[in-house]
């Protein structure tokens, strides 16, 4: 992770926030934090263009808590003070868990709600109140819907990965809650990417904002080693099978694939030849997708498939490989997915499986991030290991992937990317020109701003 020379305590914030992120490993602030802290300091609107990995939740949520223990206030009962809506029940929980860490040495509640799990223990928790919510639009109304939530106290709101809650088609979620969220609020808006229907609705939520923005998608991109495979898409398993099992210095991979389907699919394929894997997209229920991601989180399992959705906003340090089963079709989702891996300084590699008609999906890829990937030819011997590899028994329900295991024995075999190529640990680059191409609302009133005490905020709620 890019840092900065600007240090957290210089930036003025609380000693114990301070020691906390020592405690945690931060010792510098990121470009996104040292830009947006001082002007949240300052109580100021945010918008924020920045992506996952960029350190965009300390971003937010450091000086918020800076200015919620400088102006104590007591819990809102069934409400909180302050409200940070994600997009993905995953996201809000890794935001959940990064304010529970920086608040630590403090006096803090901080909850999480969001679908998939009983209902009643939420309600019963907003009884209380607390001070920071971090929820997804569906349940959030759900819990306004049934009397056990209000927004009237909400003293900063972060609408966290904005492009992605329109992907997901939240727009109407989202100008519901708009409507019922105080007028005087500070209001921080991120987004990975800023076309026009975002700054749209940036324009309705923000009150005047400040805007940063870091590491522009091709930067990211940039970072990362980005391979390409020309292969048939009935080939790809056999592929990405013979690829896990030969790529040295694999510590977590993760596989993208398109359909929640095809990512099942893919599972037992894998597990079928002895690599233990399991999915994450939205068949899964809650617990199914949290065991799977604690699984990967934790090292146990080395190999997740995910659709985007399921994967979007998830950190997870440590993703050595980004496998891309299918090109997405459109290509900010590339970055996306590759922005999975290098991070926080670490090197990672992208390797993307490309059959014959996705080709214009790599030409918009490769435009968008200004990076050429560095086309690999398939491994020595691809064809006969491919015959040997074993089948997966039939369709069953949906099953755990503990449970699960794989028949055909691992490190069979050896694959090898081929033509005297280098081994698949992709680690250095392989140009093979062309591949080896087997045909394979309206205006809100302006908000006062809150005056300033030095580095504390007052409150200015009315
Ligand atoms: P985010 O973009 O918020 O998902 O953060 C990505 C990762 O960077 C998370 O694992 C954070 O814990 C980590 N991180 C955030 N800020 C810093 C920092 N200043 N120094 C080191 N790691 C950080």
């Amino acid at each position: 992770m890019t840092e900065t020379s600007v240090s957290f305590k210089t930036l003025g914030l609380d000693s114990s926030l301070v020691q906390a992120l020592d405690a945690l490993g931060y010792s510098k602030p990121t470009p996104i934090q040292a830009q947006a802290i001082p002007h949240l300091l300052e109580g100021k609107d945010l918008c924020g263009i920045a992506q996952t990995g960029t350190g965009k939740t300390a971003a937010f949520a450091l000086p918020s808590i800076h200015y919620l223990t400088a102006n104590p206030q007591a819990r809102p009962q069934r409400g909180c003070r302050m409200l940070i809506l994600s997009p993905t029940r995953e996201l809000a929980s890794q935001i959940a868990r990064a304010c529970t860490d920086y608040t630590r040495n403090l006096r803090m509640s901080v909850n999480a709600v969001f679908g998939g799990v009983p209902i009643g223990r939420q309600m019963r928790m907003l009884d209380r109140g607390t001070d920071i919510l971090v929820a997804t639009p569906g349940r959030l109304l759900d819990l306004i819907d049934q009397r056990a939530l209000v927004l009237k106290d909400v003293e900063i709101f972060v609408l966290d990965e904005a492009d992605q809650m329109l992907d997901l088609g939240f727009i109407h979620a989202l100008r519901r809650i708009d409507k019922l969220l105080p007028k005087n609020r500070q209001t921080l808006f991120f987004s990975a990417t800023m076309p026009k229907t975002i700054q749209e609705l940036s324009s309705q939520f923000l009150s005047d904002p400040v805007t940063v923005s870091v590491a522009p998608q091709s930067s990211t991109a940039e970072r990362v080693e980005q391979f390409g495979v020309f292969v048939n898409q009935s080939e790809k398993q056999a592929l990405l099978t013979i690829t896990l099992k030969d790529t040295p210095g694999l510590d977590r991979a993760l596989v993208f694939t398109r359909t929640k389907h095809g990512a099942d699919r893919v599972v037992r394929h894998l597990e079928a030849a002895g690599l233990p894997a399991a999915a994450i997209h939205g068949n899964k229920s809650q617990p199914q997708r949290e065991r799977a991601l604690n699984a990967f989180r934790n090292g146990r399992l080395k190999i997740l498939v995910a659709t985007d959705i399921a994967a979007r906003g998830i950190d997870v340090p440590g993703v050595s490989h980004v496998f891309n089963f299918e090109l997405p079709n459109v290509a900010e989702q590339y970055v996306h997915r590759i922005g999975r891996t290098a991070r926080a300084g670490r090197d990672g590699q992208a390797i993307s499986f490309i059959a014959n008609d996705e080709r214009s999906y790599l030409r918009s890829i490769e435009r968008l991030t200004r990076v050429k990937l560095q086309i690999l030819p398939l491994p020595e011997n691809f064809v006969m290991e491919k015959e040997l590899l074993p089948h997966p028994a039939p369709m069953r329900p949906e099953r755990d992937s503990r449970d699960s295991r794989g028949r055909g024995g691992p490190g069979r075999g050896r694959g090898g990317f081929g033509g005297g190529a280098p081994k698949p640990g992709f680690n250095h680059a392989h140009s093979n020109k062309g591949g080896d191409d087997r045909g394979g609302s309206g205006e809100r009133p302006r908000r006062p701003r809150r005056p300033m005490t030095k580095g504390v905020r007052a409150v200015g709620r009315s």
